[in-house]
């Protein structure tokens, strides 16, 4: 009988705690004092998360964040959350476990609160460092317009991986039913929709009106300086009137604007203007890429940076954006091509929009490459055929992967935080021809 009682006694086991929350993209839809709110809440497989908010503010999650964020998204209470916690974490109290929904909730209601806020994902961010996260997959995908069969079985196969959010780059002369059937379908899956164009392209007419129909999110259009004869020198006749034609329909309709800036030598002397400039007309998203080459005879015929004079130009922008206090991506330098017009380059812009991004290019016949963000432009995998895992593990990113892990930070130029990916005068980091 003791020994029934004993063996029972050191045999009991507690109940296995419930599964974490499985690592994926999770997308909630609330209704708050009138109005909508989506949030997506992203679970990276070290059990991290990400909760984006109306695809404008990004916050990142501890592992017990994330159970309460998925719990209240859910409709659960507090007793609830409770309950799961002390199922999956010790050594908690059910104090310190409150105290921690209330932060959560907190939380919540500040990346609800309206304001114009793009998600910014910097490898400076260090929550974002691959040191911290295991991403299950990156943030954000540029994808080239196509036809709606060919782009639409690419935003599925995109929402299915986890990349909440898509930019879609207009060529010239984009066909608008395109644009707007893609905007129409990224919404539907409850991605975050954006579109980088021309911004000829983009203004007259009812193109961007019928985009806000649709669920556009932002638009990233060229800001190359205050001095039109010089932004249009970079990015084409007549584009900073269109621009600043772009920029007022953006902020008198409440749409999100992403003011890109090109770096050449002709504007960066003059870069704190520009910021200055851009954000009392609503562009407070600013995104930064410079064009660069290892040759110094092509750097001074077209002004643009050699890799010596890349740390500079970091510094620049750094100093510039900290001065106004406003909110930047930094892209990875674009490798000049020299037998492109430097306005058609500047025109095409970064292979995709930071670090936590790739680009996805259909090819026309049923196939989509994937590109990591620096390096030779090499596809990683068919996105629609290829299994995700083996594309985020395939040679090309892993060898992204590493050069991004490996600190660059060296005593050269204290305090720069832009080379947290990659040092920019290193061309092995840009985004390669
Ligand atoms: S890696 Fe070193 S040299 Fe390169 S930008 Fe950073 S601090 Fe400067």
């Amino acid at each position: 009988m003791a020994t029934n009682w004993l063996k029972k006694l050191f045999t009991i086991k507690r109940g296995d705690a419930p599964a974490p929350v499985p690592p994926g993209l999770y997308h909630a839809l609330q209704e708050a004092e009138g109005r909508y709110v989506r949030f997506h809440l992203r679970v990276e497989r070290d059990h991290t998360g990400m909760l984006i908010a109306n695809a404008r503010a990004a916050a990142r999650l501890t592992p017990s964040g994330v159970v309460i964020a998925k719990g209240l998204l859910d409709g659960k209470d507090e007793a609830a959350i409770v309950a799961d916690l002390s199922a999956r974490f010790s050594g908690a109290s059910k104090d310190v476990m409150r105290q921690d929904i209330a932060q959560v909730h907190a939380l919540i209601n500040e990346v609800t609160t309206p304001n114009d806020e793009y998600p910014v994902y910097n490898l400076e961010d260090a929550a974002l460092s691959p040191y911290s996260a295991e991403l299950i997959a990156p943030l954000q995908a540029s994808v080239p317009l196509a036809p709606p069969e060919l782009l639409v079985p690419i935003l599925d196969r995109l929402w299915a991986v986890g990349i909440p959010h898509v930019t879609l780059l207009a060529p010239e002369h984009p066909e608008p039913a395109h644009l707007i059937r893609a905007v129409e379908r990224a919404e539907d899956l409850g991605m975050i929709a954006g579109v980088r164009g021309r911004a000829s392209d983009l203004r007259g007419g009812t193109l961007l009106a019928d985009l806000r129909l649709a669920g556009l999110d932002h638009v990233t259009f060229l800001y190359a300086a205050p001095d039109a004869a010089l932004h249009d020198r970079l990015c084409g006749a007549g584009e900073h009137a269109a621009a600043l034609d772009v920029l007022t329909w953006l902020e008198e309709n409440q749409v999100c604007a992403v003011a890109e800036v090109p770096l050449v030598q002709a504007n960066l002397y003059t870069l704190e203007e520009t910021v200055a400039t851009l954000l009392p007309l609503g562009a407070d998203n600013l995104s930064f890429v410079a064009y660069v080459t290892t040759d110094a005879g092509l750097a001074a015929r077209d002004g643009i940076f050699t890799a010596e004079a890349m740390t500079q130009v970091a510094t620049i922008v750094e100093e510039a954006t900290e001065t106004a206090n406003a909110r930047f991506i930094w892209n990875p330098p674009v490798q000049r091509n020299p037998d492109a017009p430097l306005s058609a380059q500047i025109q095409a812009g970064p292979r995709c929009c930071g670090d936590v991004a790739v680009r996805v290019e259909s090819d026309g016949a049923g196939r989509a490459h994937v590109i990591p963000p620096r390096g030779p432009h090499q596809s990683a995998g068919d996105l629609l055929h290829d299994p995700w895992e083996q594309i985020w593990d395939a040679p090309v990113f892993r060898r992204y992967r590493e050069r991004v892990e490996t600190p660059t930070h060296c005593d050269a130029c204290p305090g720069l935080t832009i080379c947290a990916a990659d040092c920019p005068r290193e061309p092995t980091g840009w985004a390669q021809m």
